[in-house]
């Protein structure tokens, strides 16, 4: 179905693009593609609806954000099993992760607006920060319900109309959001969903007439195709795109933690995190002890059901991740690395799905393929260095900069490290990431910020009013 003007329509398209459960393999739904039709349609309604919001002072539209978190909350438990069926997130993990970052996306926003000023006097000139009119967001299946928060609160703190294409992956939970923004009382055509193909849908709403900007969160190689046909039709584009982020753990002081996290964070989600720590650099000497301890800890990842709360390594969504993570574990073996646990068979104990081992792989170098491109599976490589320069030298060495955490025994030598980190993203000693700062990246991980402040201001244009004094 498409959703405009404030009802659900026939999608019109001749295709049927089936939603499996990544788990079973089996059909949970089947969308059918928006025709270019309905995706025109969608962008004019939200084209037409670019004052609708002129009358609504921020704090309405903050008020209207806490509803629609406060509608996620209520049907949190159902939407954690959705997210669990389409993207197959541990459930623990669902509940733990999936539901309560949206939740806080639209909750955080909303207190962000009362930091903005949309309007401010600049000698006798008035300075005005805008909407920028209609947003065209394109959204992955990971995080299916994070991230189009990520795209939909700002964009209704802005002020600013929005047409979403969900991923083909996984796009159920987020046709629930679209309902409960609508019953929240966002207003009639400010809101549209497109449902298809990124191929044939994503191409056509990035190109349809009406479109102001383009907010794109997904893998780089998209986000380039995406930005190039911003590039031609001069439009504003905001990219989201992967990682192969490092954690540099400096000294041993704080080994195990360090190793610890790096796992969680590198297996999260069964790896398909765009910020997952993927690369664990440690001194030479301390090679065979991290190798020791991160071999114990994937061990105790429990694969299986993931609407099982005992598991913790759930599926990988879909077929073709598999494929992509098992071949690139397999050219690390060819390359010389050493697959230490782990591998390219299904986990024990499983007999179908999309199931990728907890892998972890030593004995890599940095200009090895496992330790330049985004896996998004649950492979973590470990790396040596000799001294501080050359863990610097390796964690800035890919062309990502999403995110890096830094383990020191001297929180001012890891702050000093993590300066000099080409990330958008870092944490010293484990530090939690704060969800309400900005998140973007550096180099082929985008650019533009989301989150936050930040995040609203990515969806407003500046326009300065010159009058004279008195005048
Ligand atoms: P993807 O690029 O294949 O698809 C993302 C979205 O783009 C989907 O909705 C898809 O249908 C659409 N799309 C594909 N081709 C398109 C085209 N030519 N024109 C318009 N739209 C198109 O990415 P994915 O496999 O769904 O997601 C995984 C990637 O997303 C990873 O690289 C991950 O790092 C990245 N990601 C980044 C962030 C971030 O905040 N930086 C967050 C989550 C995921």
């Amino acid at each position: 179905m498409t959703f405009w003007g404030g009802r659900w329509r026939d999608s019109g398209g001749s295709s049927r693009i089936p939603v499996l459960n990544p788990a079973t393999g089996s059909i949970l739904a089947e969308s059918v593609e928006s025709s270019p039709e309905q995706i025109r349609a969608a962008v004019h309604a939200a084209a037409a609806a670019r004052g609708v919001w002129n009358g609504s002072s921020p704090s309405e539209r903050a008020e209207l954000l806490n509803v629609i978190a406060d509608a996620l909350e209520e049907r949190a438990e159902e939407l954690a099993l959705l997210v669990t069926d389409e993207v197959g997130t541990p459930i623990a993990e669902s509940r733990r992760m999936q539901l309560p970052t949206a939740v806080h996306t639209f909750r955080s926003t909303a207190a962000a607006i009362e930091d903005l000023s949309f309007r401010e006097m600049l000698g006798t000139s008035v300075i005005e920060h805008c909407p920028i009119g209609v947003v065209a967001a394109i959204t992955p299946w990971n995080y299916p319900l994070y991230l189009a928060a990520c795209k939909l609160a700002p964009a209704i703190a802005a002020g600013c109309p929005i047409v979403i294409k969900p991923s083909e992956i996984a796009p159920l939970a987020v046709t629930v959001l679209a309902d409960l923004c609508h019953a929240a009382g966002v207003p009639e055509g400010s809101l549209g969903l497109v449902q298809g193909s990124g191929e044939t849908v994503g191409k056509a709403l990035v190109e349809a007439a009406g479109v102001d900007m383009i907010s794109f969160t997904g893998s780089t190689r998209t986000g380039a195709r995406i930005a190039a046909q911003a590039g031609r039709l001069v439009r504003p584009v905001a990219l989201e795109l992967g990682g192969k982020s490092a954690a540099a753990v400096l000294d041993e002081a704080l080994l195990e933690s360090a190793v610890r996290q790096t796992v969680a964070k590198c297996f999260q989600n069964a790896g398909q995190t765009c910020a997952a720590l993927s690369r664990l650099l440690v001194p030479g000497h301390l090679k065979a002890p991290t190798e020791e301890l991160a071999v114990a800890i994937a061990g105790e990842y429990a694969a299986g059901d993931p609407r099982d709360p005992q598991t913790t390594l759930g599926p990988l969504a879909s077929k073709a991740q598999l494929r992509k993570v098992r071949r690139f574990v397999r050219r690390a073996d060819e390359e010389g690395a050493r697959v230490l646990c782990g591998g390219w068979d299904l986990p024990a104990g499983v007999g179908k799905g999309y199931f990728a081992r907890a892998t972890v792989i030593s004995d890599v170098s940095p200009e090895m393929e496992v330790a330049r491109e985004e896996i998004f599976g649950p492979v973590l490589s470990i790396l040596a260095f000799e001294d501080e320069s050359e863990a610097l030298a390796i964690a800035n060495g890919t062309e990502f900069g999403l995110s890096g955490a830094v383990w020191a025994a001297d929180a001012g030598r890891a702050m000093r490290f993590a300066r000099r980190m080409r990330a958008g993203s870092v944490s010293i000693n484990g530090a939690p990431t704060n969800a309400d700062a900005p998140f973007g990246g550096f180099g082929a991980s985008g650019f533009g910020r989301e989150r936050g402040r930040a995040g609203i201001e990515e969806y407003l244009a500046t326009r300065a009013i010159h009058s004279v004094a008195n005048g």
